[in-house]
């Protein structure tokens, strides 16, 4: 199939954004020797361009995808590269959809599926097809450098939210953990990756920072990709940091990797997934699709884990989080702990969008206080 447009060596490869995965699949895709395609991050014309082209009531995610795809088409991609599953949600229609739109607006690139929820076959599926290469190691290298980068990053996100809280010049720790995805992005072995993230992880602990401020620990749940991408979410994780807030991840990559691709024997402990049918109940019984149910569960792990409040990103009209918004009420009755969700769109406003940050921030410092001076006086 890789023969068909272009030379094997020369063909141009693109995958839509989502936060920084964009580092893993160039990894995957250097390895099996095609060139990796890297769309410009997405802007507002990106969202421009996906939204001029889109039912208008379809998820934001969607949109920021095809304009994705539409700016790689320009810039001389030959593929374009579509995550699939068989969903209970849209994103079963994404691939269809987005295929169709690009065949009607006259773009010549070729469309082609991964469905990574058929696990580690899928993406074996994908590389072979895409490149005519069934050679086993190669493919089998191809996905370990891809799957150890998202866990190489994941470590570095969760190192730069600490620091980020607490940075005494704004700014400075997102210089360096720019330096650490660099370092992290130009290595070509796992040798080198593990070289790559120690220096990465130093690089972020030179940041001067204040150890001793008090910071706020808030969860962040909800649709995965507006959990991730910062574009889509509009940088909340930075926001927060300004406030100083400390932001866990309760979606990830390396999280759903666990649960889609890495094989049983190589676990260890319990996946997000796991976890969600056992906590999510009574509240939802069964998955609906989306990140419905891991988003319903992540609410108790956070009491459990004493978390200071909760935050759920979701797009407009994204089906399955209309699901947890609407259950939400119901636990907000039973758990003690701050939950704001968040409706992003492209008509999202900066300002209305951290007016409601800084306020839930504020209800979250208070409530803490409360519970230190209660603490005291018992
Ligand atoms: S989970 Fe929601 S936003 Fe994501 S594809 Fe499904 S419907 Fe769209």
């Amino acid at each position: 199939m890789g023969g068909e447009k272009k030379q094997k060596n020369k063909i141009k490869v693109a995958f839509p954004h989502m936060g920084t995965i964009s580092i893993a699949w160039a990894a995957a895709l250097r390895k099996m020797g095609i060139e990796p395609f890297i769309p410009p991050y997405t802007s507002k014309r990106t969202l421009s361009l996906g939204t001029k082209n889109s039912p208008e009531a379809i998820c934001l995610p969607y949109k920021l995808i095809l304009g994705n795809f539409i700016e790689a088409i320009e810039g001389g991609t030959d593929y374009v590269a579509m995550i699939t599953s068989p969903g209970i949600c849209r994103l079963g229609e994404y691939g269809k959809n987005i295929k169709n739109v690009l065949k009607d607006l006259g773009y010549d690139a070729n469309y082609i599926e991964l469905n990574l929820y058929n696990g580690f076959s899928g993406m074996w599926e994908f590389l072979s097809k895409l490149t005519g290469n069934n050679n086993p190691i190669t493919i089998i290298r191809a996905i370990n450098i891809a799957v150890r980068k998202v866990f190489a990053i994941d470590e570095v996100e969760s190192f730069y939210s600490y620091y980020r809280a607490r940075e005494i010049h704004f700014g400075d720790s997102e210089k360096a953990y720019k330096k650490a995805l660099k370092l992290i992005d130009n290595a070509l072995t796992t040798k080198e990756l593990k070289k790559a993230l120690k220096q990465g992880l130093k690089e972020i602990a030179k940041v001067e920072i204040n150890k001793n401020k008090e910071v706020l620990h808030v969860d962040l749940t909800g649709e995965i990709f507006l959990v991730l991408d910062q574009f889509a979410n509009q940088n909340i994780e930075k926001e927060l940091g300004r406030m100083g807030v400390q932001t866990r991840r309760s979606l990830t990559v390396s999280g759903f990797l666990k649960d889609a691709i890495i094989p049983k024997m190589c676990k260890k402990g319990e996946t997000h997934l796991e976890r969600a049918f056992r906590m999510a109940k009574p509240y939802l019984m069964r998955d609906i699709g989306g990140d419905a149910l891991e988003c319903i569960s992540d609410v108790m792990y956070a009491k459990e884990k004493g978390t200071d409040g909760l935050i759920h990103v979701s797009p407009f009209t994204c089906m399955p989080e209309i699901m947890s918004q609407n259950i939400f009420p119901k636990m907000r009755e039973d758990v003690d702990i701050p939950i704001l969700s968040l409706i992003m769109d492209e008509q999202t406003g900066k300002a209305g969008y951290l007016t409601r940050l800084e306020a839930f921030v504020d209800l979250m410092r208070r409530k803490k206080m409360k519970n230190k001076l209660a603490l005291k006086i018992n």
